[in-house]
């Protein structure tokens, strides 16, 4: 998606090898207009796909899920990285290890928004080691309902994640690819 990856090039701070902050657009201040574009996007890529459901995590999924669910007219849920006190029914859980934050916390959703007649989309902002998409892959696994594929907004294609989701047999489709990056300097998988 190229403007997504101009903006990339623009905004984005690469911190390291590994780490790439793009907060001024996509994490923390969210340009509203390219996230709903990103939404289309997705709405595009799966459009013959019979979704029922847009799965992502708290927090920084939430506004591309909410797009594309908008672009396919279907709700999307998010996976609660703390039990609220008011998720006082059955859940759906799995362990995730923060890339980021290096700390391994538990996901869950309600039983009652995810079954076995969904078909289900992932989206999630970054694909880096696919941590947090194995676990809601779990979750989505263990609800019986069918999975359709990963949509993500960045991969990191230099990090295990596709390569760990393609082994579990899970279709990933990325806006931006990575394939290296270094400070001053930053490189996209030619399509
Ligand atoms: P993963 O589980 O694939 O390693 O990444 C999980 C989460 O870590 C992503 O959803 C994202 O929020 C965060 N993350 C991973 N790599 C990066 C990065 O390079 N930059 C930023 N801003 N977040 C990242």
């Amino acid at each position: 998606m190229k403007v997504l990856e101009d903006r990339i090039r623009q905004e984005g701070l690469i911190l390291s090898h590994t780490v790439l902050k793009v907060d001024s657009f996509l994490n923390h201040q969210v340009d509203t207009q390219l996230a709903l574009e990103i939404g289309r996007e997705f709405g595009r890529i799966f459009v013959d796909q019979p979704i029922t459901k847009v799965l992502t995590i708290e927090a920084s999924g939430i506004q591309f899920a909410m797009a594309t669910g908008i672009a396919l007219n279907v709700p999307f849920i998010y996976a609660k990285k703390k039990k609220a006190i008011t998720l006082s029914e059955q859940v759906y859980s799995a362990p995730v290890h923060s890339f980021t934050r290096q700390e391994t916390y538990q996901v869950s959703i309600s039983q009652k928004y995810l079954g076995p007649n969904d078909k289900v989309l992932i989206v999630d902002d970054f694909l880096a080691t696919g941590a947090a998409l194995v676990g809601l892959v779990d979750i989505v696994k263990e609800s019986g309902a069918e999975l359709v594929g990963v949509g993500c907004v960045i991969e990191k294609s230099f990090q295990e994640g596709r390569g760990l989701l393609e082994d579990k047999g899970v279709k990933v489709h990325s806006l931006a690819r990575i394939s290296s990056m270094s400070p001053g300097e930053i490189h996209f998988v030619e399509e």
